[in-house]
């Protein structure tokens, strides 16, 4: 039997706001221990929330980035729930009436354009960290993290592959950085990806019994986990056995999952309207102001890189994804330089740099107006392409500019023919053999003589003119 896998993702990503979802304190990563709380996120009798307006605001902003619907009404939810993370016993989200709903976004898997569809993005507050002491005795609790801002993004079960899975997580990585609302690093737990997986057989229109899979921290774990996944269930099925709904553990280290519970029901929650917040209610100048203010989205990017500048779709892809390099290419480009050649450095050089060292692009040491100097100077013919290498290399490693660079270390181009021809002719002289290979039709003599040119003139010859120099000589020889 050959099956097809259906699967649907749940992500949360921590919003960056300056401060918590209903009190005042620092939403900063890290710090000491309980040192980012206050009695109202560590959840004291007596306290009371308010909302922090930056909240709706950036949830609203990842709502109109993903083409969702915005709701003029919406509420807040108490999800009850016991866990020593959870010092209230509830976490206040939203239930039945959530912030966004009904929107998509495209993703592009093996050349083809797909749309998934996102069912709801929902405001919540994150819950605390349980840290296994190292002295063995017990599990302590870090409410840091408690009331961190969250939006849970949850989608259609539309995905049919790990990849297609993939792929859509890194759209919405790459949206979510690009309106500014998240760091989105995975390491760092700001955004997290649960995975719902079921099978059927190929072609059929029933879905199978899904599960669920949390704890995984990586792109690349996202992936494995899904495709540890599919092969476990057609495992059981094949078995003569059925697939559990369950909630399942993901290891990545160990490459398996196990089960943590069977799944819940939304009832076991005992969801209940926060009594202690408003209602949300927005208008539409309000989303029509957040609409307006919106950057340029990847997606119309990338329409844009390839209509206006000719980039390939791979290229084009490549620089959108990554709103930084996009960034750069973009102040490199306005500065007049050719788009083509600003692409191949930053997708070449620079990105290597990059990922030698594991850098963004703005510690990599060269400025656009540093890039856009280059490729002039190579364009002009002022320099060679090789040259333009050593100045790359050059300019990484010191303060001095483009011209310095070339008058310093004396990398001006020679595009002087009666000069490049005197070198031809010494050459030649001492390579007759090469000519006379050349004659009995062996070309790559060409080649030779033209690097002995190169050579002679220590890189600086203008190659175009060496190649017609030694052509003419050698048909006149
Ligand atoms: P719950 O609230 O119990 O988590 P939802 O209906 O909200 O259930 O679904 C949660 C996620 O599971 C969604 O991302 C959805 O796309 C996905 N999902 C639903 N049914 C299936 C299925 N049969 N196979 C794979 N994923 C599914
Ligand atoms: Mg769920
Ligand atoms: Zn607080």
């Amino acid at each position: 039997m050959e099956y097809e896998s259906v699967i649907g993702l749940e992500i949360h990503s921590e919003l960056s706001t300056k401060t918590k979802i209903f009190c005042s304190c620092t939403n900063e990563f890290g710090g000491d221990v309980n040192t980012h709380c206050c009695p109202i996120c560590t959840g004291m009798p007596g306290t009371l929330p308010s909302m922090n307006k930056k909240v709706v605001e950036y949830a609203v902003k990842a709502g109109l980035a993903m083409n969702c619907e915005i709701s003029l009404f919406s509420k807040q939810d108490r999800k009850n729930y016991f866990y020593p993370d959870l010092p209230k016993a509830y976490q206040i989200s939203q239930y039945d009436l959530p912030l966004c709903k009904n929107g998509y976004l495209d993703i592009e898997v093996n050349g083809e354009t797909k749309r998934i569809g996102i069912t709801r993005i929902h405001i919540e507050e994150d819950a605390g960290k349980l840290l296994h002491n190292a002295w063995g005795t017990g599990s302590l609790v870090d409410m840091n993290r408690c009331g961190v801002p969250l939006i849970e993004i949850v989608t259609e079960p539309d995905m049919r592959s790990s990849e297609e899975a993939k792929a859509l997580l890194e759209k919405i990585r790459t949206i979510l950085r690009y309106i500014e609302v998240s760091d989105c690093k995975m390491q760092e737990g700001s955004l997290r990806c649960d995975v719902n997986v079921s099978i059927m057989p190929k072609g059929s229109k029933e879905f199978g019994q899904r599960t669920e899979m949390k704890n995984i921290s990586s792109f690349s774990g996202t992936g494995r986990a899904i495709e540890y996944e599919i092969k476990r269930q057609i495992e059981v099925t094949e078995a003569g056995g059925k697939v559990n709904q369950e909630t399942r553990r993901w290891d990545d280290d160990k490459g398996e999952s196990i089960v943590m519970r069977t799944k819940e029901n939304a009832q076991d929650y005992r969801y209940f309207p926060e009594p202690d917040l408003v209602l949300i209610v927005l208008t539409n100048e309000y989303i029509e102001e957040i609409k307006n203010n919106l950057p340029e989205l990847p997606d119309k990017k990338k329409a844009r890189y390839l209509a206006e500048y000719g980039l390939s779709d791979y290229d084009a892809t490549l620089l959108v994804n990554t709103k930084e390099l996009a960034k750069f290419f973009e102040a490199t480009v306005e500065l007049g330089a050719t788009p083509k050649a600003v692409s191949n450095w930053i997708l070449g050089d620079i990105s290597k740099v990059m990922n030698e060292k594991d850098i963004t692009i703005d510690e990599v040491g060269i400025t656009p107006k540093e890039l856009s100097d280059l490729i002039n100077e190579i364009e002009k013919g002022n320099i060679s392409n090789t040259a333009g290498k050593t100045v790359f290399e050059e300019l990484l490693n010191s303060n001095k500019n483009v011209a310095e660079i070339i008058a310093e270390k004396g990398l001006v181009q020679v595009n002087d023919e009666s000069e490049i021809a005197d070198m031809v002719n010494r050459v030649l002289a001492l390579n007759e053999k090469s000519i006379a290979d050349y004659k009995k039709g062996k070309t790559n003599a060409l080649g030779f003589l033209v690097g002995q040119v190169m050579k002679e003139s220590k890189g600086k010859a203008n190659p175009q003119i060496i190649n017609k120099l030694v052509r003419e000589k050698l048909e006149e020889a």
